[in-house]
Parts: C-alpha cells; sequence; structure tokens
C-alpha cells in the first residue's frame, strides 16, 4: 500500500473513533442532565385544573383514517371539552403541498381555524409541525406553502420555536389551558436515531384532560418520553388518577412479549380508554393492546371522534357512559 494511502486510511480511522467518542460523551452529558431534569420537576405542587363534562378527541390527521380521508405518517388531534377546542399537533406533508392533508381533512370534516382556541405542539418532529419544510426552518404550519396568521391564539411549544406574528408559549411546568386541561409540562427524553447525531435530548409535552368523575385522560404526540415518565409526571403534578392514554408512544415494532411491562403499567390505571396511534406502533403491537384492554381499547382514525363522557357523581349512576367511538 502506498504511504499516503496508509496514512489517509489511519487518519480516517482516527477521526471516526474520535467522532464516535464525542458522540458517546454527548449522548451521556443528555442521559445525565434528562435525569436531573426529571427531578427538578417530579417535586412540583400538584395542579388543579378543574374538570370538563365532554371531552372528544377528533383526530385530523393521522396513519388510518375514513374513507375519502387524508392519511399519512403523523399527527394532528382536535380536542373539544366543555369550553375549549384545542388543536394538538398539525400533522405532516411529504409534498410540502398545498392545501395540506389536514387541510383537506379539515374542510372535508367542516373545521376552520377559527374553530381553535389554543394550539398545541407535542413536540419538534416534522410529523407534527406539519413537515420537513417548516421543520427546518424552526416553525410549524397547517399548510404546505403559507402559515395563517393566528390572531390571538395561543401556541404553547415545548422548545423554542417562531410563528410569524405571535411568540409561542415555552412552559416548562403544567400550564392551564382551559377548564379541565392543562399541557404536562416538558419532559425530556433522548432522540431517536439519527436525530440523536445532532441534538442527542429533545423535550415533549403531552395533554391532560380532567373528565368529570371519571379522572384524567393524557393526549401524546409520539409519546418519546416514554409510559413510564409520562405517567409518573401526571402523578407528581395533577391531584387527580389518569384513567386513560389516546396517543403515540412510540412503540414501533416491539415484540408484545417486551410491551408486557407497559401493558401492565396501563391495567394498573384501569382505564377507560387506551387508543394507541397507529403512526408510531405496527399493526401487531395495536392489536396486542386491543386484545389487552378490550373494554377500553378505540382505534385511532381520522375522522371518527373519540368521546369520553363524565360520570355523575351519584353512586346510582352506573357506569354506562364508557368511551365510545361514535
Ligand atoms: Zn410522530
Ligand atoms: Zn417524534
Amino acid at each position: 500500500m502506498k504511504k499516503w494511502l496508509r496514512r489517509l486510511a489511519i487518519g480516517a480511522l482516527i477521526g471516526l473513533l474520535l467522532f464516535a467518542g464525542l458522540t458517546f460523551l454527548r449522548r451521556q452529558l443528555a442521559r445525565q442532565q434528562i435525569n436531573q431534569e426529571k427531578h427538578a420537576v417530579s417535586s412540583a405542587l400538584p395542579v388543579d385544573i378543574g374538570e370538563t363534562n365532554t371531552l372528544e378527541i377528533l383526530p385530523l390527521y393521522e396513519n388510518a383514517g375514513l374513507p375519502g380521508l387524508q392519511t399519512g405518517h403523523g399527527v394532528s388531534y382536535l380536542v373539544r371539552t366543555d369550553n375549549s377546542t384545542i388543536l394538538f399537533d398539525v400533522g405532516f406533508n411529504l409534498e410540502a403541498a398545498s392545501p395540506s392533508p389536514l387541510m383537506q381533512n379539515m374542510n372535508a370534516l367542516g373545521i376552520s381555524l377559527d374553530d381553535v382556541d389554543t394550539i398545541a405542539i407535542s413536540h419538534r418532529h416534522p410529523d407534527h409541525l406539519g413537515g420537513q419544510n417548516w421543520w427546518t426552518k424552526g416553525t410549524f404550519s397547517l399548510d404546505g406553502t403559507t402559515q395563517a396568521p393566528l390572531g390571538n391564539i395561543p401556541v404553547y411549544v415545548p422548545e423554542e420555536m417562531t410563528y410569524p406574528g405571535i411568540v409561542p408559549v415555552l412552559s416548562q411546568e403544567p400550564a392551564v389551558l382551559a377548564d379541565g386541561i392543562a399541557t404536562t409540562g416538558v419532559i425530556p427524553y433522548l432522540q431517536p436515531f439519527p436525530v440523536w447525531l445532532a441534538t442527542p435530548k429533545g423535550d415533549e409535552q403531552a395533554l391532560a384532560v380532567n373528565v368529570a368523575g371519571r379522572g384524567i385522560i393524557l393526549i401524546t404526540g409520539c409519546g418519546h418520553m416514554g409510559l413510564e415518565s409520562l405517567l409518573a409526571r401526571a402523578e407528581a403534578v395533577f391531584e387527580d388518577p389518569v384513567v386513560g392514554i389516546v396517543g403515540g408512544l412510540h412503540y414501533g415494532s416491539a415484540t408484545l412479549d417486551s410491551l408486557q411491562p407497559e401493558i401492565a403499567l396501563l391495567e394498573g390505571l384501569n382505564p377507560v380508554v387506551v387508543a394507541l396511534s397507529p403512526h408510531d406502533s405496527d399493526p401487531v403491537v395495536l392489536d396486542g393492546f386491543a386484545q389487552a384492554f378490550p373494554e377500553a381499547y378505540v382505534s385511532i382514525m381520522v375522522g371518527q371522534p373519540i368521546v369520553v363522557s363524565a360520570v355523575a357523581a351519584s353512586p346510582y349512576s352506573g357506569d354506562e357512559l364508557a368511551a365510545t367511538k361514535d
């Protein structure tokens, strides 16, 4: 082998080892930071978020949907309670096209931005911000090519983000959005590969809705923080118990055997609703959870509302108002 070629090979090898070492170090530091942040919030005082008698979660963008509606890899849910309508995440737009799949679905379902009181973004990944186009610019949009004026609509974000004409609210702690509905505050997580090569740590927030006589339903985006962290946060900061979860838990192609501890965690809640997002869990996982929770499981489909109704305070009211698919 020629001398210069050998030198080049040795140089490349040293460079590669240095890169691997530094990446490993950054990841370890991120891990340490995550542990500190989790500890910092677990000592927060319980937050009384009030309650709502009605909760309807209408998927506007997802991997599965009713006929005639757009579907794809991403999440957008419209969350309606007694006195608020919250847009949670804004889906994905592969082509940066206008109107976006989300806008097409909103039009088909008779929903406009005027109906929305508040926007909440779960985390900074393109399938929740409206596509790569906006993600690379550190912002989000309901549409592919334009950003509609949001006027007075407050926007809650888990990390620094921009939007023309407004200043998104970054709240580390839980923020009450309306009677019975709050953010969980941001929960740190290790970024999935390959995003962690650039930024090892991310932050995600979920919504918590306190349905009268039931308890708290958590609504998640990708659920990168993990079910255990999410439940620990909810337990630390909310007075009422968690009784359901709707959204992404990022199980991917995990085997059902490996998910038994997660299923046991949910069983411990005696949930009234369990609905896993098909955008970040494989069909075999969804089927496994549907079998584990035959009473509570609901499929997430664009255009199909998930309804959780209150239970009257009277002990004679029965338990007939379970989560329904219609
Ligand atoms: Zn996602
Ligand atoms: Zn994600």
